[in-house]
């Protein structure tokens, strides 16, 4: 009977819908790649809950690629101008970080993207290039389908801007007419890219072998080089060589028609209950930086209700505020390795979590290892999709986000369940990649430009 059960197999029951078998991340892999074939084709394009859209970007860079480019910054944590000098393998890189304040993330198009063309006006003149004609390199991560690699129309704004008028429009002919209504700046927008798409370019740059970018931060989303035969919904005349173009797969919201639910918990479809987005972006809820911690809130504040956690709670202490356990604290709490749980007694601490034990210490880190876990898997499985589909015997992927970069164990859980995952005899490495979003947009640019 429960009586008779130790309090860690009670505990156990709880949390055991987050440790999946070989056969469920195999079983992920099999439907996502369906959806992804769905995704690319005309005929089922317009279902598919993965996009896979075009990004007309039609090749990585080579090593050659030459000149002075601006470079932009938008839809990460900072909004910055970049200027970008490349010559061979050497960059250099200047860059400004600018506010954007909580007025123009919520006021209209053209307050935003006169403000953008300001701030390139500053530093165009601070760094005395107003006599110069620069190209310019675009990276605007906010979902977007493309028409071409300087033509973009916002899908819907995410991360907190809201601006008027801009959703259904060509976010490069807004940013156009802005930089128009200012007389000293000679501008070219060239292209545009996602953070995914940048984070690929920039590590392509040094690593021949790279055709994959992942992003791992508020969000999660990869992107790839496909063979433009495989791109039904390429429907353009321009199908010269290379005959490739990257995929942003725009990944994050595979599930939402519901092929995830034989592995979400409880704890998952509580999540989307109470967020913005009910039903969607079903994947990235259960990877990214976004979530992650709020999942282990969530199964923390069941188990110190079924008094199986901390004695005594105050009803007032944080851990039962949604939104209050970040996923920063996740890595802080992981990153302790003996019994002195430094790290996750600050967290504790700071949650004002009233008197706890070391066993608590340990039962608060090993939700944080299984959620963790599975959240690094489940990526994991979505790069080995990748991987086998590509086939190439050597595969460099790169990554970026700051799950990525802090988590201690993200890197290591991924390549472990990766290796499990793809066919015997394909070789890969996760690489970081250094500022996508500035020199993978002056890269883009470069090549459209090598290309022209
Ligand atoms: P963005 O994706 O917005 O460009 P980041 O890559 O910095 O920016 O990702 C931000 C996300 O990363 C946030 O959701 C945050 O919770 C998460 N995050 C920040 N610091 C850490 C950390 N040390 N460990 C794990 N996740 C973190």
């Amino acid at each position: 009977t429960t009586e008779q059960l130790t309090k860690y197999e009670k505990i156990e029951a709880f949390v055991k819908g987050f440790k999946l078998s070989g056969a469920a991340y195999k079983r992920v892999m099999t439907l996502l790649h369906q959806e992804m074939n769905n995704g690319l084709k005309k005929q089922s394009h317009t279902v598919a809950d993965i996009k896979m859209f075009p990004t007309f970007v039609r090749s990585l860079p080579d090593g050659s690629e030459k000149g002075e480019f601006l470079a932009l910054d938008l839809g990460g944590t900072n909004f910055r101008v970049l200027l970008v000098r490349l010559q061979g393998h050497d960059i250099d890189i200047q860059s400004k970080t600018y506010l954007i304040p909580q007025r123009i993330m919520l006021g209209t198009g053209t307050q935003l993207f006169d403000h953008i063309a300001d701030c390139i006006g500053k530093f165009v003149t601070e760094h005395d290039l107003i006599k110069h004609s620069l190209p310019l390199g675009f990276t605007f991560s906010f979902p977007c389908q493309q028409e071409g690699l300087a033509k973009a129309r916002l899908s819907k704004w995410t991360k907190g801007f809201r601006c008027e008028g801009v959703v259904g429009e060509d976010i490069c002919e807004l940013l156009h007419e802005a930089l128009k209504r200012r007389t000293n700046c000679k501008v070219e927008i060239v292209a545009v890219v996602n953070d995914a798409v940048g984070t690929l370019m920039s590590a392509a740059h040094g690593d021949r072998n790279c055709e994959i970018g992942l992003i791992l931060g508020t969000g999660c989303n990869a992107c790839y080089m496909e063979y433009l035969d495989n791109v039904g919904t390429w429907g353009h005349d321009d199908d010269h060589h290379p005959k490739q173009v990257i995929i942003n797969t725009e990944w994050g919201a595979f599930g939402d028609n519901g092929c995830l639910d034989f592995m979400r918990t409880e704890y998952d479809r509580e999540l989307d209950t109470f967020s913005i987005n009910p039903g969607k972006q079903v994947m990235e809820k259960m990877i990214s930086g976004m979530y992650m911690g709020e999942i282990v809130r969530l199964v923390l504040e069941r188990l110190t209700l079924e008094g199986l956690l901390f004695r005594s709670v105050d009803r007032d202490c944080s851990l039962f505020e949604r939104g209050r356990f970040y996923t920063k604290y996740v890595s802080e709490i992981e990153s302790d390795t003996d019994e002195f749980f430094r790290h996750t007694k600050q967290v504790l601490d700071e949650l004002h979590v009233e008197s706890y034990t070391t066993e608590d210490c340990k039962i608060v880190k090993y939700v944080c290892t299984l959620i963790s876990a599975r959240a690094a898997f489940l990526a994991a499985a979505g790069l080995a999709t990748l991987i086998n589909r590509l086939d190439k015997q050597d595969m460099t992927i790169a990554v970026d986000g700051s799950l990525y970069r802090f988590h201690p164990r993200f890197h290591n859980l991924m390549c472990l369940k990766i290796k499990e995952l793809v066919k015997p005899g394909l070789k890969f490495k996760l690489c970081l990649s250094h500022d996508g979003s500035g020199k993978g947009a002056a890269l883009t640019a470069a090549v459209s430009l090598r290309l022209r």
